[in-house]
């Protein structure tokens, strides 16, 4: 009988439990966008309270992206010598750390708000020479991984959406045209670091070509998945049949590859997850808002044995872009 607080494998570190904490926005930073003793304080109550991978909040590609104002930036001066203090925390519990990062504007070599369908060649290898400079310094700063934002509505989600990427190169296509640059991205990273690569992956529209994707991924470099989707204001008020849609897509993608699969969607009841986990072949789970509400519950859960998030599941600190619960700070 599978627990969520089973020791297991996640690629190649062995982790305290099943659930891996996703960020989203940066809030507490100060006006200079230092990271403050707030936000290590947070890591290291995620890193001592049975978390099984801390994945950081967003980290912007580029300094002016559509969110990087509620981001930390790969860009800032300090970001080596600040997040090396993190990681040292989120390290001392045995805890692997991924940083996040992603763009969702395009706007290189000069041009605004490009399309995908119109990225030169040149264009697609200045964006791969950034992913490549994230990664060394996100190397430096001794995280154990990256988590590339290739799914919610991140720019390289769009290039590997069907509905989206009509290009007639060899970036366009088939399935493998359209993840071709990402595959380029995963191996520039691999052949500079160590870094584990954590991928965050739509299903879209088309399932089967979704699961082409994943396939893909996997059998190209990706180490992990994480399962996600489009995220529209429709998906959050559909809520409950966006999860079964979500459970059924990862489910089919851990029968198709041999890299641990995690399942995004909202999911908040130790008792819910105990059961899916068991009655699937989901490894593992994802929670961000939960977080938000209370970085330590995990360890009230396993304790107890049982448990459920007093997060409302509201939204309002993820439309308010802030790290904090905003039912909790309004009391
Ligand atoms: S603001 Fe709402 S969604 Fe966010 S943590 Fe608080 S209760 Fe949960």
């Amino acid at each position: 009988m599978k627990d969520i607080f089973d020791e297991i494998k996640f690629g190649k570190f062995t982790v305290p439990s099943r659930i891996v904490r996703t960020g989203l926005w940066e809030s507490q930073f100060d006006s200079q966008k230092n990271l403050t003793r707030e936000i290590i304080d947070r890591y290291e109550s995620l890193a001592k309270n049975n978390v099984g991978v801390i994945i950081t909040e967003l980290i912007s590609m580029y300094s002016h992206d559509r969110f990087s104002d509620y981001t930390y930036s790969i860009n800032h001066p300090f970001f080596i010598k600040e997040f090396k203090e993190v990681v040292d925390t989120v390290h001392y519990y045995n805890v692997p750390i991924f940083a996040q990062i992603g763009f969702v504007n395009c706007n290189v070599n000069g041009k605004q708000m490009m399309e995908v369908n119109d990225l030169t060649v040149e264009d697609i290898r200045t964006i791969q020479a950034d992913y490549v400079m994230a990664a060394k310094k996100i190397a430096f700063a001794g995280f154990d991984g990256v988590e590339l934002c290739i799914g919610n509505n991140f720019y390289l989600s769009r290039i590997m959406n069907p509905f989206e990427n009509t290009r007639d190169d060899d970036y366009g296509g088939s399935t493998y045209n359209r993840v071709r640059m990402v595959l380029e991205i995963i191996k520039l990273i691999k052949n500079m670091t160590d870094l584990h690569i954590h991928c965050k992956v739509n299903l879209y529209h088309d399932e089967k070509d979704s699961l082409e994707i994943c396939r893909i991924l996997a059998e190209n470099g990706a180490d992990s998945l994480q399962i996600t989707k489009f995220l529209s204001p429709q998906y959050f008020r559909k809520g409950q049949s966006n999860q079964d849609m979500l459970v059924d897509f990862a489910s089919s993608v851990s029968d198709e590859v041999d890299i641990p699969v995690v399942l995004g969607g909202g999911f908040s009841d130790m008792g819910r997850i105990n059961n899916l986990i068991n009655d699937s072949n989901i490894e593992f789970v994802s929670m961000q808002r939960p977080f938000v509400k209370d970085s330590s519950f995990l360890s009230q859960w396993k304790q107890e044995g049982h448990g459920k998030s007093e997060c409302k599941t509201c939204n309002n600190c993820y439309w308010k872009k802030q790290s904090i619960c905003l039912i909790e700070s309004n009391k």
